[in-house]
């Protein structure tokens, strides 16, 4: 069904109290509203309404296995929506809420099997933004939200992008601007006896273990091709996708620029239309295509901010294959890498060359 959507602009921290209430009445009645956080847009609708949840599947062409984030904005709120709220639950929600942790606990009677894709696990998060904040506060507490984007597409962080997957499909967005993180929250599972992570974020394992002490990692979700099924069902399709074909390239610097060079010469040959993600220290040194600068590798938090807008980009311009830089975080590292990695190599359908 086709709607009209209504798109409002709200910066952070200066909300209008009538538009935040609008955008709380919408979800009340059942619909869904797009929304900005720290990590992505949202997209919204009341979690504890299982005919809302469902709507938001239908509106992204999500699988409906796939359990949605239950945004709060007070850490109290919790209590409804989970059947337990083990020590370590406090401890990282002390450390780290608001922000970019979604945490995974056995859930409540309160939440509808649609809300959680069926699991008697619901998974959430407090997040670090004003207008985010407001916004759930205004809908009655408890925002259902998975990334606004059409399922498979990479996530929004510039509200043009959830107008061209969500508009006609929702009731209103809430236009923040560029997001500050530009990937998804750290998904923490403390359902189980060591805290696991199942899905890498700006939170790093490192922050977590400073809190908690020992915490791992699922391996489903480094590994290329690994037999395991991830933990978290999100983690198991295809995700992030530009429409162009995307490889990565991985190795010394010098030998990594000759061989993209080498290859976006080869395919242009081919009439293919050519896309390049480099560094600030690498991206002069590229002959050709559309070369991008994901940011800086000394500042990893300016790649994670720009890898979807790029990825975007090259759709838009009609991209049609695509060679990446790798962008390994190094072990022990406090930097976002792993996470960005992650979705890259997702991106790429696993497609990384070591050279
Ligand atoms: P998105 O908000 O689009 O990033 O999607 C939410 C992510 O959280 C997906 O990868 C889901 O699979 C994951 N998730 C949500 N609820 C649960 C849960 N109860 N257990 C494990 N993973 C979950
Ligand atoms: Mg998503």
């Amino acid at each position: 069904m086709q709607m009209n959507t209504k798109i409002i602009s709200i910066e952070e921290e200066k909300a209008s109290p009538e538009a935040l209430k609008e955008a709380g009445e919408i979800i009340k009645k059942g619909g869904l509203v797009a929304f900005p956080t720290e990590t992505v847009y949202g997209l919204g609708g009341n979690a504890l309404d299982e005919t809302a949840s469902e709507k938001i599947y239908r509106a992204k062409g999500r699988p409906s296995d796939n359990p949605l984030i239950v945004h709060i904005c007070r850490i109290e709120d919790i209590f409804l929506i989970v059947e337990e709220m083990p020590e370590t639950a406090k401890k990282l929600a002390d450390a780290f809420w608001p922000g970019p942790l979604t945490m995974i606990l056995k859930k409540s009677g309160k939440v509808p099997d649609t809300t959680t894709g069926g699991l008697d696990t619901v998974a959430v998060r407090m997040p670090g933004h004003k207008t985010a904040l407001a916004f759930i506060q205004a809908a009655g507490g408890y925002v259902a939200a998975p990334s606004a984007n059409i399922s498979g597409k990479p996530s929004p962080t510039l509200a043009k992008y959830v107008e061209e997957d969500m508009g006609g499909r929702i009731e209103m967005i809430i236009d923040g601007g560029e997001i500050a993180i530009g990937i998804e929250s750290t998904i923490v599972d403390l359902t189980g006896g060591i805290p696991v992570i199942l899905r890498p974020g700006y939170i790093t394992r490192e922050m977590l273990e400073d809190v908690l002490g020992t915490v791992d990692v699922d391996k489903a979700i480094l590994e290329a091709g690994s037999k395991q099924a991830p933990k978290a069902p999100g983690m198991k399709y295809k995700h992030y996708a530009p429409q162009g074909d995307l490889t990565i390239i991985s190795g010394r610097q010098e030998k990594v620029v000759a061989e993209i060079n080498r290859r976006c010469e080869e395919m242009e040959k081919r009439g293919e239309r050519v896309g390049v993600i480099g560094t600030d220290s690498t991206v002069s040194l590229y002959r050709a295509g559309s070369i991008k600068s994901a940011g800086s590798r000394g500042e990893e938090a300016t790649i994670a901010r720009a890898l979807y807008r790029i990825l975007r980009e090259f759709d838009d311009e009609g991209v049609t294959v695509i060679y990446s830089e790798a962008f390994e975080g190094k072990t022990g590292s406090k930097g976002i890498g792993q996470a960005i990695m992650n979705r890259l190599l997702k991106a790429a359908g696993h497609h990384l060359e070591q050279i």
